[in-house]
C-alpha cells in the first residue's frame, strides 16, 4: 500500500463536475478579475467566519502583508510573531518594513501566551499568533495582553479555517485575518488564493484599495497601492468547496481520533482543549526517533513531512535579526522531534490503519 503525504486529485475527483460546471460559467460570463463571483465568495466567506467582512486576495502572504500596511505598521515598528510557522509568517513583516520579533511556542506548537508580555517594547504595534496546524492559538490571554498594551492582533489562520475558539470561527478573534486558499491548504482552490476578514469597517476600506492598486473608482487613487486579486475563476472553485468545507473537517478530526486512538503511548499526539475546535492542517506526532521513524514510514510507501524543520530564527534570510541557536528552546526541541503524518479528507480507513501499524511495528 502506498499512502501519499497530499493527494489533491482524490479531491478533484469527487468534485469534478462541480468544478466543471463552476469554470463553465465564469468563462461564458465574460468577467475574469474580481467582480459578482468573487463578491459571492467574499460573502459566503464572511458569513462562514462569522465576520461582517471578507475580502478576496492574491495569496495568503498577501492577506497578512495587506492589514499590516493598511494598520499603517512599517520601518521602526515590531510585529510580533512565533518562530515555528511557514516562512512568509515573518517575510511579511519584513515586507511591510517592520522587524519580526518572536517569541517561543507553548506544547501545543502556538505561540505561548506565558512568554507574549516580556517580548512587548513601546516600538510593538501588533501580534501575529499563528493557529499552526489547524489548531487555534490561546486567543483569549493573547487578546488580553494586546487589548492592555494597544496592540492590533492579526491572525494568521492560513492553516486553520473552520476552527474553533470557544464556539467562535477562526477570522473572528482578532483585528483582521488572513487565511491560504493555496491547493495544500483545507480550503485549497487551484492556484493561489488568499482572503482576508475583519469586522472593522475602515480598515476593511483600506485593505480594499490597497488590494486593487488604491484605485478608488476606474480613474482615480487615492493611495499608492497593490495588485492583489482573487480571480474569479479561483472564487468559483471556493464556493464550491466552501460547501464541503464542514464536512471534511469533520473527516479529518475523525481521522485524528484514530490516529490519536491507535498511537497514544507509542508517540507523543496532539489533544483538543475542550474549548477549541481544531481542523488538523497538520497531525504532528514526537518522538526522539523522528529521522529513523520517517525513513522507516518512507520504506513502507508512506509520505511524511516535517513542520518545520529550520524555526524562522534560524533560517539564513534572519540572519539580521541575530538570532543563534538557543534563543526559542521550545520550537528548537520540536523542530528536532516532529513528525507530520498524511491526514486530510479523503484518506481512507484502511490508510490509516496502515499508518498506524506502520508506526506501531517500528517501535516494536
Ligand atoms: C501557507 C501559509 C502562509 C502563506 O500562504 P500562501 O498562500 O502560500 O502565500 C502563511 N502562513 C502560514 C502559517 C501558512 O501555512
Amino acid at each position: 500500500m502506498k499512502v501519499p503525504f497530499v493527494s489533491l486529485d482524490r479531491q478533484f475527483r469527487d468534485l469534478q463536475d462541480e468544478l466543471t460546471a463552476a469554470f463553465q460559467r465564469v468563462g461564458a460570463s465574460g468577467f475574469y478579475i474580481l467582480g459578482e463571483e468573487v463578491e459571492r465568495f467574499e460573502s459566503e466567506a464572511a458569513a462562514y467566519c462569522g465576520t461582517r467582512f471578507a475580502l478576496g486576495v492574491a495569496n495568503g502572504s498577501d492577506a497578512l502583508f495587506l492589514p499590516l500596511k493598511a494598520l499603517g505598521i512599517g520601518p521602526g515598528d515590531e510585529v510580533i510573531t512565533c518562530p515555528n510557522s511557514f516562512i512568509a509568517s515573518a517575510w511579511v513583516i519584513v515586507a511591510a518594513g517592520a522587524r519580526p520579533v518572536f517569541v517561543d511556542a507553548a506544547h501545543d506548537y502556538n505561540l505561548d501566551p506565558a512568554r507574549l508580555e516580556a517580548a512587548i517594547t513601546p516600538r510593538t504595534r501588533a501580534v501575529m499568533p499563528v493557529h499552526l496546524t489547524g489548531r487555534p492559538a490561546a486567543m483569549d490571554e493573547i487578546s488580553a495582553i494586546a487589548a492592555r498594551h494597544g496592540l492590533a492582533v492579526i491572525e494568521d489562520a492560513a492553516q486553520a479555517i473552520g476552527a474553533r475558539y470557544r464556539g467562535r470561527r477562526t477570522g473572528s478573534l482578532g483585528t483582521a485575518a488572513g487565511f491560504s486558499l493555496h491547493p495544500v491548504k483545507n480550503l485549497g482552490v487551484l492556484g493561489d488564493g488568499g482572503l482576508i476578514t475583519t469586522d472593522d469597517p475602515e480598515l476593511f476600506g483600506r485593505i480594499s484599495l490597497l488590494r486593487n492598486h488604491g484605485l478608488r473608482d476606474r480613474d482615480h487613487c487615492s493611495v499608492w497601492g497593490y495588485n492583489s486579486r482573487l480571480d474569479a475563476l479561483q472564487s468559483a472553485f471556493a464556493s464550491v468547496k466552501l460547501k464541503h468545507l464542514d464536512a471534511w473537517s469533520d473527516r479529518c478530526r475523525q481521522i485524528a481520533s484514530l490516529y490519536r486512538g491507535g498511537l497514544e503511548g507509542v508517540v507523543e499526539v496532539p489533544r483538543d482543549q475542550p474549548h477549541e475546535e481544531a481542523v488538523y492542517h497538520n497531525f504532528i506526532v514526537r518522538s526522539e526517533q523522528r529521522d529513523r521513524l520517517a525513513s522507516h514510514l518512507q520504506e513502507k510507501g508512506i509520505g511524511t513531512r516535517v513542520h518545520y524543520p529550520v524555526p524562522i530564527h534560524l533560517q539564513e534570510c534572519a540572519r539580521e535579526l541575530g538570532h543563534r541557536e538557543g534563543d526559542f528552546p521550545e520550537v528548537e526541541a520540536q523542530a528536532r522531534t516532529i513528525l507530520s503524518l498524511p491526514i486530510y479528507p479523503e484518506l481512507q480507513d484502511e490508510e490509516v490503519a496502515y499508518v498506524i501499524e506502520s508506526v506501531r511495528s517500528f517501535f516494536a
